[in-house]
């Protein structure tokens, strides 16, 4: 395991451990809104929420913070687990199961409400919105009391528990705290933490017509489970006076025992040529931009494990990036050289032709074929070495051809040699066109005596070295080539809209031949095509002896083109 880089989170626990602040216990919880697909910044948040709890041999709650009932589901729910989970993380402790959600609160939520108006501390506001916020003020103005802020306790619990019963209409009331109008936080002035929606929820159906508001739920939830750091991005940061206030009060009350968990907020991250919002991702699906969730264009975790990211990719991702209070946009090809830097030493090699054009070795004998052979690995003898036919024809890169080469070009053209990488060296010799002039064949001849790994190949000394199959043996794959999904890096910057700088060309399909060991592989299995890449055999349409590629990354960073 690599060493894990000390931040300021991590200071702010050592702190608390050093002062005994909870016994040692560290407890933090991952709270997605079952409302889209997790993308590569809640990675972030994963990463660094149970990582910390790993760290401190602590524990991470995975919290489904459900309650707005109009845009969550079970599929969002099953998604986010199986994200996490795949990620490498557990929520699982010794036989405790810390799996949560926000929704089986609402009976505690409620009571926690009604002893929070009993104690003059919340009351029942019935301004239009409107009204409501034109009252809250500006940064630059104070706000005005409501006219209902003087309701007795009696009169509000009446009220409440009438909203709960459902006599009133969506908008009539809502139920705000009561703590200061006039104060420079805006999120301090009476904020609202109920309101009447009948809506129908995925969980608890039509039990609720009142739902609680975010800001209160959040603090609360994590007050129940004994959370004791709550790491949230720094759009909360204006909350959190909100956030101690409710759990103040509700300690005051003697419904919860101090300390309380401490809110820590630090800096969301960005990817270039990313977007890392799910209302932004849904419209990307829903208007069928790309081919669903898991597209393997998506920054989702379905698309990024479709296009074959690996967890260990991700985690080092995220210790890399590291955690700041600053918002900062990280270049995607930092993410990809995590991936090459994860797939390196494991991924076993293979060879592909992604843009074939025939080589024909005029010397060698129709109808004959021998074996070459290749290290599985070549840092690793261990791992054995791989075998495929070589033959008369054979498939090479349309590119590693040039009939009229420029300046400095080592591949093939009539009257160089190259070496056929793990094979022979030959000579070209020219080659056929069609009646357009396009470049159909190319043909050499061999030098017998010149197999790598035969005394007599030290006898050549050629600067270009070519990969190949033999086309009589080799497997025809679907290889799917994937670009960025945006031209722009910054796609949804200062308010653009990303739909416009799509880039039109971020997937190409092409045939490509494979050396015959390449295509028994299984789905999700990962390989590196020498010279072209990291690819991944796809999840969904890959079948041993029918396989079908996707192109993670090239070998080299492309992202400065
Ligand atoms: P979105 O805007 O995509 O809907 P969200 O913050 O509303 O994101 P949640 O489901 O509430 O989505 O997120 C769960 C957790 O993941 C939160 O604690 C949130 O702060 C964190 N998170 C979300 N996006 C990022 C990001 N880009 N970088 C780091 N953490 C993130
Ligand atoms: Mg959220
Ligand atoms: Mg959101």
């Amino acid at each position: 395991d690599a060493p894990t880089a000390s931040n300021f989170i991590r200071n702010v626990i050592d702190e608390d451990n050093r002062n005994r602040k909870w016994a040692g216990r560290v407890e933090t919880r991952f709270p997605p809104e079952p409302n889209g697909y997790l993308h590569i910044g809640h990675a972030k948040s994963i990463c660094l929420n149970f990582g910390v709890a790993r760290d401190y041999g602590g524990v991470c709650h995975l919290r489904l913070d459900d309650t707005n009932p109009e845009k969550e589901s079970m599929e969002y729910v099953d998604s986010i687990v199986e994200a996490v989970r795949w990620l490498g993380y557990t929520w699982q402790q010794g036989d405790k199961n810390h799996l949560y959600f926000a929704s089986d609160y609402y009976e505690k939520l409620y009571q926690f409400a009604e002893i929070l108006i009993e104690r003059g501390k919340a009351y029942v506001d019935s301004q239009s919105a409107e009204e409501m916020r034109v009252n809250r003020g500006s940064l630059t103005e104070s706000g005005r009391a409501s006219p209902f802020r003087s309701r007795t306790p009696a009169e509000n619990l009446d009220l409440f528990r009438r909203m709960r019963a459902g006599e009133f209409a969506e908008g009539e009331h809502v139920l705000r705290a009561k703590i200061d109008m006039s104060s420079p936080n805006i999120n301090m002035r009476d904020p609202v933490i109920y309101r009447i929606r009948f809506a129908h929820h995925y969980r608890t159906g039509d039990t609720w017509c009142v739902y609680p508001m975010y800001d209160y739920t959040h603090c609360i939830s994590d007050a129940i489970e004994g959370i004791t750091h709550s790491l949230c991005t720094l759009e909360f940061e204006d909350h959190r006076p909100l956030y101690d206030w409710v759990l103040d009060e509700l300690a005051q009350a003697g419904e919860f025992k101090r300390p309380l968990p401490q809110q820590i907020e630090f800096a969301r991250l960005n990817v270039t040529y990313a977007i890392t919002s799910k209302r932004k991702l849904l419209q990307l699906v829903t208007e069928n931009h790309v081919d669903g969730w898991d597209d393997p264009r998506m920054p989702t975790l379905v698309g990024l494990r479709r296009r074959g990211f690996t967890p260990g990719s991700i985690q080092l991702f995220c210790e890399r990036i590291g955690v700041s209070k600053a918002d900062s946009w990280i270049d995607m090809g930092v993410l990809e050289q995590s991936l090459r830097d994860d797939l390196d030493n494991v991924a076993p090699r293979a060879t592909a032709v992604l843009d074939p054009l025939k080589l024909i070795v005029d010397n060698y004998p129709a109808g004959s074929e021998e074996t070459c052979s290749a290290p599985v690995h070549p840092h690793h003898p261990e791992r054995g070495s791989r075998t495929f036919p070589f033959s008369r024809e054979l498939w090479i890169e349309r590119e590693d051809f040039d009939e009229h080469p420029p300046k400095g070009y080592f591949r093939l053209f009539p009257g160089n040699k190259v070496r056929l990488r793990y094979g022979f060296v030959i000579e070209c010799t020219g080659c056929d066109k069609d009646e357009n002039g396009n470049v159909v064949a190319v043909h050499c001849n061999y030098f017998p005596d010149s197999k790598s790994g035969t005394e007599g190949s030290n006898n050549y000394k050629v600067k270009g070295n070519i990969h190949w199959v033999s086309a009589t043996h080799a497997y025809e794959a679907e290889v799917r080539l994937y670009d960025r999904l945006f031209a722009e890096p910054q796609p949804d910057a200062g308010g653009r809209d990303y739909l416009t700088v799509l880039n039109p060309n971020s997937k190409r399909v092409v045939k490509a031949f494979l050396e015959p060991g390449a295509a028994v592989m299984n789905a999700e299995d990962h390989l590196q095509f020498e010279r072209h890449g990291y690819f991944v055999a796809d999840k969904i349409d890959s079948q041993p002896g029918k396989p079908v590629f996707n192109r993670i990354v090239s070998l080299k960073d492309s992202w400065g083109r």
